[in-house]
């Protein structure tokens, strides 16, 4: 699956503009199919194929913009967003009470795997500690 590691060939970050070849574009248009569970005009979220845990809910602009740090300069408004997006994904999926944790993997040393910029809404067990080396 060497091509979900691929960054997207064309990273357009103008708001609306989707790339061909990026799999969470492909998730907003309807293209390759995903178990959503929370959308606004602006932010899509959806369960994560693999969960990491009880609880793993991904939250995307449905803009393409690469990574975190690529969105809260070209768009701050819409990381802003995106953070609400996850606060309301946390409280729909009850984690409230107990706590989660929101996981922006970014770059190589970060771990990203999709180069269109996610948050990981984890939760619903205990996570254990942040890193583990
Ligand atoms: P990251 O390593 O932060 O880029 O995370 C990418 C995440 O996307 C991983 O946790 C994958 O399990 C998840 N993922 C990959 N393909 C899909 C898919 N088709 N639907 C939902 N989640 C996916």
């Amino acid at each position: 699956m060497a091509w979900l590691r691929r960054p997207c060939a064309v990273a357009l970050a103008s708001a609306g503009v989707t790339t061909t070849d990026c799999l969470f574009c492909k998730i907003v248009a309807g293209d390759v199919p995903a178990a959503k569970v929370y959308e606004t005009e602006s932010t899509l979220a959806f369960r994560d194929i693999g969960p990491k845990a009880a609880v793993h809910v991904l939250v995307i602009p449905k803009a393409h913009h690469s990574d975190v740090a690529a969105l809260a300069k070209a768009d701050p408004a819409l990381a802003g967003e995106v953070l609400a997006a996850a606060a309301d994904v946390a409280a729909a999926e009850g984690l409230l009470e107990h706590g989660f944790r929101v996981i922006f993997n970014t770059g190589p040393y970060g771990g990203q795997e999709v180069f269109h910029v996610h948050a990981h809404v984890l939760g619903g067990e205990p996570l254990g500690p942040m890193i583990s080396k």
